[in-house]
């Protein structure tokens, strides 16, 4: 279970710039919310906020009705992807996609089965020995989703994590995507400049610019309508 409520959000940081403001959004459980608009607009300083990795300037962030806006990034119980994968070069897959679960304390036993799982889901099991720079792209993109995906985070969060690969891997990982928020049974936000992601992920759409919510919709109605 995972709504989330964005009341009047704002970020102004700290050389005066405001990059995002008054975001109103409310958000059910399991949806799949799309963020689109031009470069700058403030897509990714929303995520950010709400992943906490950025303070929050104004307004409430609320999960599930809880005030979240001074709470810890660890235990917000929110994963994030990034574009540039973000892994750690040194340890191998599996020690990557368990580091998160190892920093919360959690039994090794348990962080086995659920690398495992999460290995089998993503398809990584034969490279669970192999460090970052002996893998491909989208099997790295793919790592990164694993290591949000063991803590069965109630929000994931998504910043553009598939503009970095070719063509053919896009499509592939986008339905690993759809698969993923219906086997998750996550509360998604996803950045894209994607059309075609948009239209087949999205439950809704937020069309964002100049740090301001300019339409909310959905994809149908965004796109099929004169
Ligand atoms: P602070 O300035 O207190 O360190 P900020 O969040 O304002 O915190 O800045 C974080 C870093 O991002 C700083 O090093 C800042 O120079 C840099 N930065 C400044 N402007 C931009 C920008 N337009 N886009 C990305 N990073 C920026
Ligand atoms: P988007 O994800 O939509 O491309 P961002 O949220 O990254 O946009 O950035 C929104 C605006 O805030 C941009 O104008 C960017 O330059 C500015 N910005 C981002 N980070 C910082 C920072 N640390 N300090 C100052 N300005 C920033």
């Amino acid at each position: 279970m995972a709504s989330l409520s964005l009341e009047g959000i704002q970020k102004v940081y700290s050389n005066g710039f405001q990059a995002v403001k008054d975001f109103n959004l409310e958000i059910a459980d399991k949806e799949f919310i799309i963020f689109v608009g031009p470069s700058g607009c403030g897509k990714s300083t929303t995520l950010r906020m709400i992943a906490g990795l950025e303070d929050i300037s104004g307004g409430t962030l609320k999960i599930d009705g809880k005030v979240m806006n001074n709470v810890e990034p660890k235990d917000r119980d929110i994963a994030m992807v990034f574009q540039n994968y973000a892994l750690y070069p040194h340890m191998t897959v599996y020690d990557n996609m368990a580091f998160g679960l190892k920093l919360r304390k959690v039994p090794k036993d348990e962080i086995d089965k659920k690398v495992r799982e999460a290995a089998r889901i993503l398809d990584l099991e034969k490279l669970l020995d192999r460090k970052p720079k002996a893998l491909s792209g989208g099997q790295r993109q793919r790592v990164a989703m694993g290591r949000a995906i063991v803590r069965k985070p109630k929000v994931f969060l998504m910043d553009e994590p598939l503009s970095n690969l070719d063509a053919k891997l896009r499509v592939q990982m986008r339905i690993e995507i759809a698969k993923l928020h219906e086997n998750l049974g996550a509360t998604i936000i996803y950045v894209t400049h994607d059309q075609t992601e948009a239209m087949t992920l999205g439950t809704r759409i937020v069309v964002m610019k100049d740090g301001v919510v300019q339409q909310v919709d959905t994809p149908q109605n965004l796109y099929t309508k004169p």
